[in-house]
């Protein structure tokens, strides 16, 4: 594979494997069917792995529609080159309308209010495409089912608007035990789209499946699955457990390398709070990596780590830039070895998902919170 060589500088650096994101999104294909469109959620900074690489990638390899959350991260992906529709999800805030228009971006309306708004901003410009959210169950943006009348008439009134899609989002896709639930909120947005329809409109996008949707609910496949979390190989905490899914490889790993090795008597106590004491004479490894760069605090004295293919114990306190592991069983581990915090390392791996149940999250969090100080390296074989 090759890779980027990093400059000089904190080997604290997170690799982003571009092969097995496009592995991973022709893998959900594959499973989930060609006859629906396909949307990258890359919000966020693809949750940590950088949007621009890898909405530059899965553009490459024929996705069809990316979904940002802030008219920023559009404005972005459009600066990069990217050329599918971008949807955003998030709210247009006073004095953003402008960039619809420059960087033809599309915006999801979820209140009332919010057509007229951006028809008067339309009006100067050109037509507007958007996307009408339905709050089906979620409780979050989203205009209620009660209100459909009411944007129909904002929808009919504003010539400079053109109904795109209709989108919903779910609540417990993940959850196989609450599908009635989730059952709901298809129907629900079902009706609402025949709504639509005889008032008038034909939307040519129709989506409700977020990943967890997409792989265990094939009747809210609509006629556009969002995908975020398989994308990223995010499967492990995200999918029903029980059910068939299609093969996925973690994306993301973080590695570091050991700045200094200390051999240390037994009954030390080792780091901030003096919350670790050895139990023998260990040789403990000092590396640069803390909870400014994402590495979370509540990985104290509970995460592993892996050091010349060996499972090693994260030891004391994270700090902001140091965490300590205990390396007294890798006797060759030295000054400058790899020390692989979310990864793989011959037989042995960290998933995202392991950090995760250690801090009570899901594996987005984790990935989202590898802060930008972490350098990203991408590997690609094209
Ligand atoms: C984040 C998001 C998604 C993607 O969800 P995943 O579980 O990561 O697939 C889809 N739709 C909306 C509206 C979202 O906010």
């Amino acid at each position: 594979m090759h890779s980027e060589q990093p400059t000089p500088g904190r080997p604290t650096i997170a690799t982003i494997d571009l092969e097995a994101l496009a592995e991973n999104f022709l893998s959900v294909k594959r499973f989930v069917g060609s006859d629906v469109k396909y949307m990258a959620v890359v919000k966020a900074n693809a949750y940590g792995h950088g949007a621009v690489e890898c909405s530059k990638r899965l553009e490459a390899e024929g996705v069809d529609w990316f979904a940002v959350a802030l008219i920023e991260e559009a404005v972005g992906l459009r600066n990069a080159g990217i050329s599918k529709p971008i949807l955003c999800l998030g709210g247009i805030w006073p004095g953003q309308e402008a960039s619809l228009f420059t960087h033809s971006i599309t915006p999801v309306i979820f209140r009332l209010g919010q057509v007229q708004e951006l028809d008067r901003a339309a009006a100067a410009a050109k037509k507007l495409d958007v996307h009408l959210k339905i709050d089906t169950g979620m409780g979050r943006v989203g205009l209620r089912p009660d209100e459909l009348d009411a944007v129909i008439e904002e929808l009919t009134n504003c010539k400079n608007i053109r109904l795109n899609g209709v989108m919903t989002h779910f609540a417990v896709a993940d959850d196989l035990e609450q599908s009635a639930f989730t059952n709901n909120q298809i129907d629900s947005l079902n009706i609402a789209v025949g709504r639509l329809r005889k008032a008038g409109f034909s939307p040519e996008h129709i989506d409700m499946a977020n990943s967890p949707g997409a792989i265990a609910f094939p009747r809210s496949k609509g006629t556009m699955v969002r995908l975020g979390g398989v994308l990223y190989g995010l499967g492990g905490d995200v999918l029903p457990r029980s059910i068939e899914k299609p093969e996925l490889t973690p994306v993301m790993s973080l590695r570091t390398r050991i700045a200094q090795i200390k051999t240390v008597p037994a009954g030390e106590t080792l780091g901030y709070g003096r919350t670790f004491i050895t139990a023998r004479e260990s040789r403990i490894a000092v590396i640069p990596i803390g909870y400014n760069d994402g590495y979370r605090r509540a990985l104290s004295n509970a995460a592993k780590a892996i050091v010349g293919g060996k499972f090693v114990d994260v030891v004391g306190r994270v700090s902001m830039d140091w965490t300590l592991i205990d390396v007294t069983e890798v006797s060759e581990a030295a000054v400058g070895d790899e020390v692989v915090m979310i990864g793989s390392d011959g037989e042995n791996a960290i998933l995202a998902e392991d950090l995760a149940r250690i801090c009570s999250t899901i594996s987005y969090e984790i990935t989202c919170g590898i802060t930008s100080r972490v350098r990203r390296i991408y590997s690609q074989r094209i």
